[in-house]
């Protein structure tokens, strides 16, 4: 489970963070110079098979839109040129059975639950969940209220809660960046 904090890094720097405070674009990167040498001197790379498909899995994300309210305008913006995630190949997939992430972006009801579980359960392992927004995280506004659940994650498992009421196509994208991360920090072939 990953949170978000106000601390957190920017979403720019999210997919190169070694743990240095910033990232400086003239630098050359040690990782692409070692690959580079050692491509230069033996003509050829090796690595393991698991780095290799969590390399390909984590390129290749389809989510499955799930909007629910305010939420999901956030999340088509997320989409659009300005941001456009697909340049981290994170696609939008209309069909659970070919999806990889799910973004619950919006309020949840009672009523909607079922539906929400049943998309899920429709989705192929390994499978991930975003959680967009207060109302998706834990109810938010309508935590009180008798029709909303209060948070998504009773209902199925979520991997990152992205805050906010809406959060930003930015904080989005970060909550993207990270679930990639945890991808490959977990580099499991099965989940
Ligand atoms: S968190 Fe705010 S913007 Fe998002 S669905 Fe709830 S009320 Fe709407």
């Amino acid at each position: 489970m990953t949170i978000i904090t106000p601390d957190s890094p920017s979403f720019g720097m999210a997919a190169r963070d070694m743990g240095t405070p910033a990232y400086d674009p003239k630098k050359h990167d040690p990782f692409f110079d070692g690959l580079s040498d050692q491509l230069a001197d033996k003509g050829f790379i090796t690595a393991a098979s698991d780095d290799l498909v969590t390399w390909a899995r984590t390129g290749s994300l389809m989510w499955m839109t799930f909007g629910l309210a305010c939420c999901a305008v956030e999340m088509m913006q997320a989409s659009m040129p300005r941001y456009d995630v697909e340049r981290f190949g994170f696609a939008p997939r209309a069909s659970p059975r070919q999806s990889d992430v799910m973004i619950v972006a919006g309020t949840l009801t009672n009523k909607m639950a079922p539906a929400l579980r049943k998309v899920y359960d429709q989705m192929p392992n390994p499978r991930y969940v975003i959680s967009m927004g207060s109302c998706a995280n834990g109810g938010g506004y309508y935590h009180y209220s008798y029709a909303v659940v209060r948070g998504c994650d009773r209902i199925v498992p979520v991997d990152v809660y992205v805050p906010g009421c809406p959060p930003t196509a930015e904080a989005l994208v970060y909550g993207i960046l990270q679930l990639q991360k945890k991808i490959r920090r977990e580099g499991n072939i099965e989940r």
